[in-house]
């Protein structure tokens, strides 16, 4: 029967299958050698081919995992060459973030898009807390739009305090599977259960599992839409590590600047010192925003060269 993983704690998953129940899963031994690069065998989201056992109530094992059609990944703590799945077969990412209460960085933010860019996985971000923007917020929100939307994002502000533009910004997950991201504090619980009141107590649950001494451990979970569709809670992830992003591929992740690349003058061009660079132009231009640039150069900085 075929199911897909809602919920993975390391040993055991949760897979809804296509009879519309749920069933606690365990996989088949082989399975934690197959993917020696991940460190996980099985992520949420994944489609699985799951065999009931009848005499034990809703368990089954995993006897198969689909092809993921994408997913997201970070690094993981285990080593450089090995990564933890978090999510799979998305239909995008969502990141909220917040002007104020507290302030997300840009840099986070642009981790952020850089690793779905490289997953191939459309990303959207929706700013939170509307309600608390001042003359300097109001300001830093119309750069902050101008800027993303100049690099091909769609950015929405929203107040679920005021129920201001959360209707727009819950219409855009319908019918999709979106991972949503956020540091803690920008509402993003708040966000979920605005348009999902039913999962209040869910979201209680899971938070004081991960409270025990867990929180280093990463346990997403996914939840239907009441209307159709699903989101990825990620309540442990703090940091998008970019994962084995080689310095001359960077560029290619910021969708403003691979427009240029085809004009810069050494196709390995980084961008920084090189003559005749499309990039840096485009900087002085306007049409590569500053802020993206620097967060550009400091990602790059990050990326340890690779001798071969
Ligand atoms: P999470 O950690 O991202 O899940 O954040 P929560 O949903 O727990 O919210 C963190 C705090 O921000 C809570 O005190 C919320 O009441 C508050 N909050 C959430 N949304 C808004 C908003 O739109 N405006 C304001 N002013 N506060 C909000
Ligand atoms: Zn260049």
């Amino acid at each position: 029967m075929k199911a897909r993983v809602y919920k993975s704690t390391g040993s055991w998953y949760v897979a809804k299958a296509d009879d519309g129940k749920f069933y606690n899963c365990r996989i088949k031994g082989v399975f934690k050698t197959e993917n020696l690069q991940s460190t996980n065998p099985v992520a949420v989201g994944d489609i699985v081919m799951i065999e009931p056992e009848p005499e034990e109530g809703m368990t089954a094992t995993i006897i198969k995992i689909l092809d993921r059609e994408n997913y997201i990944a970070r690094s993981s703590p285990h080593g450089r060459h090995q990564h933890h799945i978090i999510a799979s077969n998305l239909d995008q990412a969502v990141i909220i973030v917040t002007l104020k209460q507290p302030r997300t960085s840009f840099g986070f933010i642009d981790r952020f898009l850089v690793t779905a860019e490289a997953y191939h996985i459309p990303a959207l971000i929706l700013c939170n807390k509307s309600d608390l923007f001042g003359k300097k917020e109001l300001k830093l929100f119309s750069r902050l739009r101008s800027i993303y939307q100049e690099a091909g994002y769609r950015l929405l502000s929203m107040s679920v305090e005021n129920n201001e533009g959360v209707a727009e910004a819950a219409a855009l997950l319908q019918q999709k599977t979106s991972l949503i991201c956020g540091h803690s504090g920008v509402g993003k619980s708040s966000f979920i259960n605005s348009f999902f009141p039913g999962l209040n107590l869910r979201t209680a649950e899971i938070s004081s599992f991960s409270g025990k001494g867990m929180h280093t451990t990463t346990f997403a979970q996914m939840y239907d839409l009441p209307e159709g569709g699903s989101i990825i809670d990620t309540p442990g992830i703090k940091e998008f590590g970019i994962f084995d992003i080689e310095k001359q591929e960077l560029s290619h992740y910021f969708p403003e600047m691979r427009r240029l690349l085809p004009d810069c003058q050494f196709n390995n061009c980084l961008h920084i010192n090189e003559p005749q660079c499309a990039v840096k132009e485009g900087v002085n231009e306007g049409v590569v925003s500053e802020e993206r640039y620097v967060n550009y150069v400091t990602m790059l900085d990050t990326i340890k060269e690779t001798y071969q």
